[in-house]
């Protein structure tokens, strides 16, 4: 479409961030834009809304961004995983891998209820270890993982492989 063309234009795309030979997917030219980042939330919220979420869930830390605002259009409370060491209260934490070495996630342990549906939210899906984890944090919470919901795939790198059956949306994807 041609919205989706507007944002695929938009996104810069950066050589050598954060590391030599990574080409970054830079989102902030959306944010930037009034009209652009309005789409993004309009389309991001109707993906979302179709699973019927209790909880909106966000990515360190740019999913904090979007899912944010997806939570605030469908009135559902918005619950931010973080990097370690960053939340202050009692906290359930999931390690994952990185290119090298691994990174933890965390999220407060009474963030999400037992039986709650959840929908993650996140700009991009690479390798899929974040989201992997996050699920695993979801699940540990004994809550129900609705859907994953991202702006941009990198369907190279097949993250999708580790996310299992739940449903994945990206809105833009290379
Ligand atoms: P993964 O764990 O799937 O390999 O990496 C995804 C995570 O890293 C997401 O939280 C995402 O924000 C970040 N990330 C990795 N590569 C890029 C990129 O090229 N652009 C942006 N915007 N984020 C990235």
């Amino acid at each position: 479409t041609p919205e989706l063309a507007a944002l695929s234009a938009a996104i810069r795309d950066v050589p050598d961030f954060p590391k030599p030979g990574i080409l970054f997917k830079d989102i902030t030219p959306i944010l930037n834009d009034g009209a652009l980042f309005q789409q993004t939330i309009d389309t991001l919220t109707a993906a979302a809304a179709n699973h019927m979420p209790n909880k909106i869930v966000g990515i360190d830390a740019r999913g904090f961004i979007f899912g944010a605002a997806v939570a605030d259009r469908l009135g559902v409370g918005f619950v931010p995983m973080r990097k370690k060491g960053k939340l202050p209260w009692q906290t359930l934490s999931q390690s994952y891998a990185l290119e090298y070495g691994e990174a933890i996630l965390e999220v407060h342990e009474d963030a999400i209820l037992p039986g709650e549906r959840v929908v993650i939210v996140d700009d991009l899906l690479a390798t899929g270890g974040t989201a992997a984890a996050a699920a695993q944090l979801i699940s540990q919470l004994n809550a129900d993982l609705a859907s994953f919901i991202f702006l941009i795939e990198l369907e190279a790198l097949q993250g999708r492989d580790l996310l299992g059956e739940t449903t994945i949306t990206s809105l833009l994807r290379y």
